[in-house]
């Protein structure tokens, strides 16, 4: 199984949004204080990953230790939100 990338806490204070311009199926959403990347959409193509100039993105099983709560503060961002939300969140 392909995995998804994971948005850290790096991006926290540089948000650039560098990662969401490349990314083939724009999969990238605002968050706030940081982007975050839906799970289920995300096909781990890892274009995103130089892009960013703080490191914060990494593949779901390379998540680093002190970083894995960011594993479910991507995926439950998308919990609960209406598909027109969503959709207002969105980066490209
Ligand atoms: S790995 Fe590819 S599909 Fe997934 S967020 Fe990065 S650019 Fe988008
Ligand atoms: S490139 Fe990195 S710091 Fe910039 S928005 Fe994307 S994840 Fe955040």
């Amino acid at each position: 199984m392909v995995g998804f990338m994971v948005v850290t806490s790096p991006c926290i204070g540089t948000k650039d949004t560098a990662c969401a311009k490349v990314c083939p199926v724009n999969c990238f959403f605002d968050a706030g204080e940081m982007l975050v990347i839906d799970p289920h959409d995300c096909i781990g193509c890892g274009l995103c990953i130089p892009e960013c100039p703080v490191s914060a993105i990494f593949m779901d099983s390379d998540v680093p230790e002190q970083e894995q709560a960011f594993i479910a503060r991507n995926r439950d961002f998308f919990t609960g939100k209406s598909a027109e939300e969503l959709d207002r969140l969105r980066v490209t």
